[in-house]
């Protein structure tokens, strides 16, 4: 298998992975490299590996956006590089929340024949940070920002003088927003996201964008989303209704990709209903029954 890198801004290159159409990316600047989310499969992250190789580059730090599973494959084949994740991060992958992410990984291996020598080990990172930190890579300065929402620990990065965004799981052509932390949150990160100057936009999963209607269409889109659901949701759960009720009452939502972001749309509203106070365990609806799933 080959993975292609396209260069999308002057020091950023971005690979897309066969899975999810997940993306990796590599800023570079004078001999120095930071890794973002390097994955998925191990073919794709040797790739990786032998691109920076490649151009003479130390690869300096790691960043894992998120703590899903999807996310985090890449740190054991780079043992040397010190990662940096979001301070939640730890909390995520403690308890049940690392059990499910160890067992996800395992499933997909064993469907994909991935053999290993030794068991997946969740990446510790080396450094976190609460709201906001920079790293320097060679000329470059990059802004580390919390962007909770659909996960409680996700970060964005920000280079501003390329006004290059890597939105993580957001702001995607092929996926609705997936609230699988909290509306809340994700209508604030979108709110300091639509602030910023964005020329070129990468999403954790789909294509990326340097057209700037087409980024400002997906920051309006998705923040008109999450409005819509909530004000929908929000009118149920003050009429008394159930959870299936108020499903019939967001059925008729337009959202891009109908047919594949149903199952998506359907654990937001679940999950929004627990969030706005609906009566409804929260481990058997919404995002909360399926952390299986939340890639
Ligand atoms: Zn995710």
């Amino acid at each position: 298998m080959t993975l292609s890198l396209t260069q999308l801004a002057p020091n950023l290159w971005v690979a897309q992975s066969r899975l999810f159409f997940t993306s990796s990316g590599i800023f570079l600047s004078r001999g120095q490299t930071c890794l973002i989310d390097p994955g998925v499969f191990p073919d794709e992250i040797h790739a990786i590996a032998g691109f920076v190789a490649g151009q003479d580059c130390e690869p300096l730090k790691l960043v894992l956006t998120h703590s899903h599973w999807d996310h985090i494959l890449g740190p054991e084949h780079f043992a040397d590089v010190p990662t940096v994740a979001q301070a939640s991060y730890l909390s995520e992958v403690s308890g049940q929340g690392g059990t499910h992410t160890r067992q996800q990984i395992e499933r997909w291996e064993a469907k994909h024949d991935i053999g290993r020598t030794q068991p997946f080990v969740i990446p510790r990172p080396a450094e976190t940070f609460e709201e906001a930190t920079t790293l320097t890579v060679g000329e470059l300065t990059l802004h580390l920002m919390h962007a909770p929402g659909h996960s409680s620990d996700q970060l964005v990065v920000y280079q501003p003088d390329s006004a290059t965004l890597w939105a993580a799981d957001m702001l995607s052509d092929i996926e609705i927003p997936f609230i699988s932390h909290n509306l809340a949150a994700y209508q604030r990160t979108l709110a300091m996201l639509s602030a910023l100057d964005i020329q070129t936009l990468v999403p954790g999963h789909g294509r990326a964008a340097s057209d700037s209607a087409e980024i400002r269409s997906r920051i309006s889109e998705d923040t008109a989303y999450l409005a819509e659901l909530r004000g929908r949701v929000q009118q149920a759960v003050l009429e008394g209704r159930t959870v299936q009720e108020t499903a019939d009452l967001c059925a008729d939502m337009r959202y891009r990709s109908h047919e594949e972001n149903v199952g998506p749309h359907r654990l937001n509203l679940e999950s929004v209903y627990v969030e706005l106070g609906g009566e409804a365990d929260p481990s058997d609806v919404g995002w909360g029954q399926l952390l299986d799933e939340t890639g």
